[in-house]
């Protein structure tokens, strides 16, 4: 099955930072695997603006360079990649100060959509926002793009949310969460509501509890500074965990409509519970010395990564979270994520409760339904039921899956598997804001998030220690153990 692809409106987009890590790790890349789909019409514009002095070939070459590596050289096809070069231009400018802004006015044209991604450092938002109006570069249909993290806590994301405001209406804001642009999580709502299979038990009274779990396998080398001051709970639960927690628990929106499904997040956000301290287990990883199986798997510790001996900054962590309303009272949502371990793996479970009364005996086992949407690796969901085991030996239950793996089923020339940021980039021009934050759902995130790391910072706690390449520490399979629930297994 070939996807259908509906070319946008002719664009300008301008990404600030267009010479960082994630212009050539995801927003380039995106855009060329967009272009070469047909997606974007010749004649658009592709900006790049940072300090840096660049000619235009030389900008070029370096965008040509981060195709090669993250789209991949044999993808890349000569004629198409001459194509999406020639959108390209660079402007050397300084979001702090007059130089390059009179040259961006220049490329950005008045007849199209213009839209500008804020790829930098948060710190410098309100300066670009400033000069994009100082300079007459942006009106009231210019469209921004910011990245994560939005704050650091209810304060700063609010003292934010105001410095884009001072230039931008609400509707012209794009807060990106890239877990909302996966494949998977939009699933999930076509799941939800575009069957009438689960939601008649998609309810506490169907539901024994969820599962989500976003496991990595690298450490923060390399970033630790950023993330030391950050730690799990503010680099992936108060956005990514919630985004996916809202989208499981939500109410079904009126219309897929954007503030109709924001509306329905919200609401979820604010029913959140504050979490008890012994519902939150938060860990920090080990090393590992290379040992017998040689300098390879030698792994420095999380306080080497950051360099700090001290650090009381969560590389994992593991809660219960309470949703209170009528449809999730007593139905507990579990979340954990951690760095290094045992396999990168990003999932969600509905765990359904057992059956009322079971005819089969004890010996036929306990046996439950559970629905898995998996977001990576593997894109697709499964669900466990529960069948008799084939053979004469009685009636023996085993659980089999029902799978769907959307790479097997949509046929392996299909790009509907598209990277999260290409859909979201394409959505900033088609000026859909469905998948994108709200400035009070963050604020919602936040003012639920803070006591809680307001709660360990004061009671001073070192995190649990683990092993690089275990699921977490100890005590997190005890959150669920002492309720006689297991966390599913993270899998290599
Ligand atoms: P980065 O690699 O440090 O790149 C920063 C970019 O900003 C560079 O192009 C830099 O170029 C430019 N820049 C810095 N100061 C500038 C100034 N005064 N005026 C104009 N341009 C300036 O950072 P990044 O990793 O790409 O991250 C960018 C943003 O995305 C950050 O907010 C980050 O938190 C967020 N984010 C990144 C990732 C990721 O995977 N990298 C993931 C999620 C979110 P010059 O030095 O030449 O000016």
């Amino acid at each position: 099955m070939v996807s259908r692809v509906i070319p946008v409106d002719p664009f300008d987009l301008t990404i600030f930072g267009g010479t960082g890590d994630l212009a050539r790790r995801k927003i380039l890349p995106g855009l060329y695997r967009r272009f070469a789909a047909g997606q974007i019409p010749d004649g658009c514009r592709i900006v790049g603006a940072a300090r840096s002095d660049l000619s235009q070939d030389a900008y070029r070459d370096e965008v040509s360079d981060a195709l090669a590596e993250f789209v991949g050289k044999d993808k890349l096809s000569p004629d198409t990649l001459k194509a999406f070069l020639g959108l390209i231009r660079y402007v050397s400018i300084d979001a702090t100060g007059d130089k390059g802004w009179s040259e961006l006015k220049g490329h950005v044209r008045d007849d199209r959509i213009s839209a500008f991604y804020f790829s930098v450092a948060p710190s410098l938002f309100g300066a670009i926002a400033e000069r994009l109006h100082g300079h007459g570069i942006a009106d009231d249909t210019t469209r921004i793009v910011v990245e994560k993290p939005f704050g650091r806590d209810l304060e700063s994301a609010r003292a934010l949310n105001r410095t884009l405001a001072e230039h931008f209406d609400e509707t012209q804001i794009y807060r990106i969460d890239h877990y909302l642009g996966k494949e998977t999580v939009q699933n999930l709502m076509a799941l939800r509501f575009g069957n009438v299979l689960f939601e008649p038990l998609w309810n506490s009274q169907f539901v024994d509890h969820i599962q989500i779990t976003v496991a990595e396998t690298v450490g923060v080398a390399g970033r630790g500074e950023y993330y030391d001051r950050s730690g799990a709970m503010r680099d992936m639960v108060q956005n990514h965990l919630m985004q996916l927690l809202c989208l499981i628990a939500m109410e079904p929106p009126s219309q897929f409509e954007p503030d109709a499904v924001r509306d329905e997040k919200l609401k979820v956000i604010r029913a959140l519970e504050p979490v008890k301290p012994d519902e939150i287990v938060r860990g920090q990883y080990e090393g590992r010395s290379g040992g017998q199986s040689g300098a390879k798997s030698r792994v420095a510790p999380y306080h080497a990564d950051v360099d700090d001996p001290d650090s009381r900054t969560e590389s994992f962590i593991a809660m219960k979270v309470h949703v209170s309303n009528w449809r999730w009272a007593g139905t507990p949502f579990y979340l954990r994520t951690g760095k290094r371990l045992k396999a990168r793996q990003s999932e969600i479970a509905v765990v359904f409760k057992d059956a009322p009364h079971s005819i089969f005996g004890a010996e036929a086992g306990r046996h439950r339904n559970i629905l898995t949407i998996r977001l990576q690796p593997n894109e697709g969901m499964t669900l466990g039921v529960t069948i008799k085991e084939p053979g004469p030996g009685g009636m023996r239950l085993i659980d089999v899956p029902l799978d769907m793996t959307f790479a097997d089923a949509l046929g392996a020339e299909n790009d509907q598997v598209t990277d999260a940021y290409e859909r979201l980039v394409m959505d900033v021009i088609r000026g859909n804001q469905t998948l994108f934050m709200r400035g009070d759902e963050v604020e919602a995130a936040w003012a639920w998030t803070d006591p809680i790391i307001d709660g360990w910072v004061s009671a001073d706690k070192r995190p649990y220690p683990y092993e690089p390449g275990s699921a977490g520490p100890e005590e997190s399979q005890m959150l669920l153990h002492r309720e006689n629930r297991r966390w599913r297994e993270i899998r290599e």
